[in-house]
């Protein structure tokens, strides 16, 4: 997958990052959560403050490891289960909130595959739904 493209006019900057997987949304998890417990730790000076700093430092680590890495599947599959967790647990508080302002007519569901929030019209019995944004089809009763 990935290229060795060497660029000799290319800056420094651009040479060290060629053939890298760069940045994403998992990375870019991994560093602003690291940074916050690394704030959070530092504050408190004493065994939960270091534990905290550790796991940060380990975020970090994480994140420049990936961000360097070469191996572009492994880093675009966590990529993949982070945002799969990410809208899940949002998801979740969409449904109650959604459920709250539309539930008299409406239910809501989390797709199977990629967790966004679907909208379905309820008493419409056994219907198979088919995700607007992964395609993946499921049946459910509504
Ligand atoms: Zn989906």
């Amino acid at each position: 997958m990935s290229k060795k493209n060497k660029n000799k006019s290319g800056n420094v900057f651009q040479n060290l990052m060629s053939g890298r997987y760069g940045g994403d949304n998992y990375g870019l998890f991994l560093l602003v959560t690291g940074v916050a417990l690394m704030i959070i730790g530092a504050i408190g000076n004493n065994v939960a403050g270091t534990i905290l700093m550790m796991i940060a430092t380990a975020e970090i680590v994480f994140a420049y490891v990936r961000l360097m890495s070469k191996k572009y599947d492994k880093r675009r599959e966590e990529n993949k289960r982070y945002l799969y967790k990410r809208n899940s647990f949002l998801g979740s508080f969409k449904i109650v909130w959604r459920t709250l302002k539309e539930g008299r007519h409406y239910k809501f569901y989390k797709c199977p595959q990629c967790a966004v929030v679907l909208r379905l019209p309820k008493g419409a019995g056994t219907i198979e739904i088919t995700c607007p944004k992964c395609g993946k089809k499921f049946i459910k009763k509504v």
